[in-house]
């Protein structure tokens, strides 16, 4: 299986960020807001295909929307799943199945790893500490969590691609 997946993350305005995931098939797009430390919880939730436990969700407030990410391991790799429900303040505490799947892939977890750690890293080299928390709003810029990802994707994938130096 070709690891063609492509991940982005950019602050697109104040309070808010822009991901664009996709594989050879198909592209998602959403507008994240700052209600959650969004990119935060999705580097943590990557990091945590890394442990023990096989299933790690998380969610983006897209005000009012829920988009839930559901990363499930399978071995070597990820069934990646993005579930929308309309209303994020009554959506939490419904099962993944009455959201709309609006975007799915199967990837490594190498892929996977290193696209959200090369994502991240972009937005710090892009933004700076202080610019993130000036544009994000909220929370400051989740160093620790990148380092976190940075070393379980180096020490458990032996991925063969470049990576950036720590933030
Ligand atoms: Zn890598």
């Amino acid at each position: 299986m070709p690891d063609d997946l492509r991940f982005g993350w950019e602050l697109s305005g104040h309070g808010w960020a822009t991901y664009r995931i996709a594989d050879g098939s198909a592209e998602g797009v959403d507008c994240v807001s700052y209600c959650t430390d969004a990119l935060a919880d999705l580097l943590y939730g990557v990091a945590g295909l890394y442990g023990p436990s096989p299933v790690q969700r998380f969610s983006f407030d897209l005000e009012p929307a829920e988009v839930r990410w559901v990363l499930r391991r399978r071995d070597r790799d990820v069934d990646i799943r993005l579930h929308r429900f309309a209303d994020m303040s009554t959506s939490l505490d419904l099962p993944d199945r009455e959201g709309r799947l609006c975007w799915g892939s199967t990837q490594s977890r190498s892929a996977l790893g290193h696209a959200v750690l090369a994502a991240a890293q972009a937005v710090w080299r892009d933004n700076g500490e202080e610019g993130y928390r000036e544009r994000w709003g909220e929370h400051p810029f989740p160093v620790a969590a990148v380092q976190d990802l940075r070393r379980l994707h180096r020490r458990d994938d032996a991925c063969p691609l470049e990576h950036d130096p720590l933030p």
